[in-house]
């Protein structure tokens, strides 16, 4: 017995006026998602706590089983180990833009145009910081404008507040303690010092000649924020002996699978985004699944389209996702395999934000009960047997699926 967890990034969300009062979920056209809710066993799923955005770090860790409020340590080792990097007990990551900054210091383009940010990947490769000799940094571009950072060293600490402004028109922050400790204010200031050495390596670096030379905006500086450690966990695959496999593109989400245990897979054509090739996933999760007790297979597409504020978009990633479970309902063995489908929060296109809403979740599979719902959709899940539960709940009540939970007393 096995389960494939399919997770639509942001692909919940309220009913909106262009869609006649519908939600995408309702407009969009999922004749494979209403099969695992008609056939199955579906609920609605409060990811932390009702009326609590999720972030999308939190919400998958959650989804993997944890309590987001005893496991989370901060973004930053999430992104980082999702893409690669080192990290371990007592090191501190933040994740990153590439940005643009005017004369003035002022942040014009937090993305300094959508910059493939692997091109400064050889450039980055060596740095270090005078004042702290003893602490070694990692610089990694990532998926386009993004990059991971990750600071090895005594006394660290991921409580500290971001250098990222998080808007246009204002100046870079300093990092600050946010818990008053020793530890905190030493790797505040480390990162204040880490910001100035990358600021002055990007104002020289050749290539953002270049782009000044095309009228591209050059990327002259990099902005941290979300500095974490790894999560404080067990990984799933000891606390249950599962073997997992996570496909995923987003780094956040590939790191949230490693903390689990899990083995990660790419999948060509899989590029995070709203182009993304759904039925690519769908081949390797195939392939891979004889080998696993849990695949954690992440499509993000859907979050983007609601952060644009475009339903069109979002109803046609939900389409590519309902066409992915689709090919999977064909190709796998669907008597010895259950299939959940859920979003690990709501996006709402009109406020193009993570909401506290409750996210629609279904369950397919050989010994679930089916109940009355008939849609994978907000409203219809509303009505099924699961009722209403918490994030962290849906793995146990999978693995429990799968005869893998240990009896509670005897
Ligand atoms: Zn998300
Ligand atoms: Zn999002």
């Amino acid at each position: 017995m096995r389960t494939i967890l399919v997770v639509g990034d942001g692909m919940a969300d309220r009913p909106l006026k262009e869609l006649g009062g519908r939600t995408p979920l309702e407009a969009a056209e999922t004749t494979n998602l209403d099969a695992v809710a008609k056939g199955g066993v579906c609920g609605i799923m409060d990811i932390l706590t009702p009326g609590l955005p999720p972030g999308s770090d939190v919400a998958n860790l959650t989804l993997l089983g944890y309590d987001p409020f005893e496991s989370y340590r901060g973004r930053g080792a999430l992104e980082a180990t999702g893409a690669g990097l080192d990290v371990g007990p007592g090191d501190v990551a933040f994740r990153g833009n590439f940005a643009y900054l005017d004369d003035e210091g002022v942040v014009v383009d937090r993305r300094a145009g959508r910059v493939d940010g692997t091109v400064f990947r050889e450039y980055l490769s060596d740095i270090s910081l005078s004042a702290y000799p003893g602490v070694e940094v990692t610089v990694m571009p990532t998926l386009g404008h993004r990059l991971a950072v990750v600071l090895k060293g005594e006394s660290l600490s991921w409580r500290i507040s971001d250098i990222d402004p998080h808007k246009t028109g204002v100046r870079v922050l300093r990092s600050m303690s946010i818990d008053g400790t020793a530890e905190a204010k030493r790797t505040a200031a480390i990162a204040n010092e880490l910001y100035s050495v990358l600021r002055e390596k990007m104002i020289r670096n050749p290539l953002n000649r270049e782009r000044a030379a095309r009228g591209l905006p050059p990327a002259n500086t990099v902005l941290l924020r979300g500095a974490g450690a790894i999560p404080a966990v067990k990984p799933l695959t000891e606390e249950y002996g599962v073997r997992g496999a996570c496909v995923a593109v987003t780094p956040t989400v590939r790191g949230s699978c490693l903390s689990a245990g899990f083995d990660l897979y790419d999948a060509p054509g899989a590029t995070g985004g709203v182009d993304t090739d759904t039925i690519g996933k769908a081949e390797i999760v195939e392939g891979v699944l004889p080998r696993y007790d849990v695949v954690f297979l992440h499509v993000k597409g859907a979050d983007n389209a609601s952060h644009d504020g475009d339903p069109r978009l979002k109803i046609s990633v939900i389409e590519k996702i309902d066409a992915m479970v689709g090919h999977l309902l064909d190709n796998i063995a669907i008597e010895e395999t259950y299939i959940a489908v859920t979003a690990d929060h709501t996006t709402s296109t009109r406020t193009r934000d993570h909401t506290g809403d409750p996210v629609p979740v279904a369950i397919l599979g050989p010994e679930v009960i089916p109940d009355i719902a008939e849609k994978y959709s907000e409203q219809d899940c509303a009505r099924g047997g699961l009722g209403r539960i918490r994030g962290k709940e849906l793995m146990p009540i999978l693995l429990n699926l799968q005869d893998k939970v240990e009896l509670y007393g005897s």
